[in-house]
């Protein structure tokens, strides 16, 4: 946990010992579940810590104006809560939704969230799709963030409805996204957004290139978006 504390310190975040002790837990958790079921491809200590913890932390780099309790937070495509879980192990005074499709993910959110003693979590086991329709939910967040949940263009499709107008939609890219990037701004127009910057980020002991892409919600997403399940994959917006 030494890198975690080390390196979450370079990211701006001093983390309390029982903060350290959530993300032990988490560790623990993850890895153990991992067992049984595909969470996660990293099994490494040391990597849960840079690959998944830190790298969940940079998301913050992209609100400098920080989060209020008045501030609704939704990770879209969670899977096993990257970035959210450790958001809200930051700020616990955040309320947070999970969307996960996958049940079985979702299950294990909800034992997480138990374990981790966290309150003003809400998990929503459904697709993307469906979710962003639902009132309760749909531009109804100042923050949306999302990590591998599919390539760019998809993603934004399935993000944006979300974010609230006047709100931000941050999406973890690595590798070489800058076409992608190219290829979503189209898209992410036609859902209401605008993408005001892809800022390379640097995650402590990791050198692979990521990246925040960061979009403003800047008007309704038209009620035709997202496309029904499956759609926003099959055909990419463009
Ligand atoms: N954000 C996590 C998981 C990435 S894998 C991380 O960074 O580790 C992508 C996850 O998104 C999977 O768990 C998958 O079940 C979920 N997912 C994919 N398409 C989705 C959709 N349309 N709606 C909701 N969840 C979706």
């Amino acid at each position: 946990m030494e890198r975690l504390i080390a390196g979450a310190a370079a990211l701006g975040t001093d983390l309390s010992p029982d903060q350290v002790a959530q993300f032990e837990l988490y560790r623990d958790e993850l890895l153990a579940w991992n067992r049984t079921m595909n969470l996660t491809a990293i099994t490494d200590r040391e990597e849960v810590a840079t690959k998944l913890f830190l790298d969940s932390l940079t998301v913050f780099l992209a609100l400098p104006q920080g989060l209020t309790p008045a501030t609704r937070l939704v990770d879209v495509g969670s899977g096993a809560g990257f970035p959210g879980i450790p958001l809200k192990i930051v700020r616990p005074d955040v309320p947070l939704t999970l969307v996960e499709a996958t049940r079985k993910k979702a299950r294990f959110l909800e034992h997480l969230v138990e374990r981790l003693e966290l309150s003003g979590v809400q998990i929503v086991a459904a697709r993307a799709e469906d979710a962003a329709h639902l009132p309760e939910h749909r531009e109804a967040y100042q923050v949306v963030t999302a990590r591998a949940l599919a390539r760019l263009p998809i993603a934004v499709e399935l993000t944006v409805p979300f974010c609230a107008i006047g709100g931000v939609v941050v999406i973890s890219v690595k590798g070489d996204f800058g076409p992608d990037v190219e290829r979503a701004s189209g898209a992410v127009e036609r859902l209401g957004g605008h993408i005001r910057e892809c800022t390379p980020v640097t995650v402590p002991w990791l050198d692979d290139g990521r990246a925040l892409v960061i979009i403003d919600k800047l008007s309704p997403s038209p009620e035709a978006f997202p496309r029904r399940a499956g759609m926003p994959a099959k055909r990419p917006l463009a």
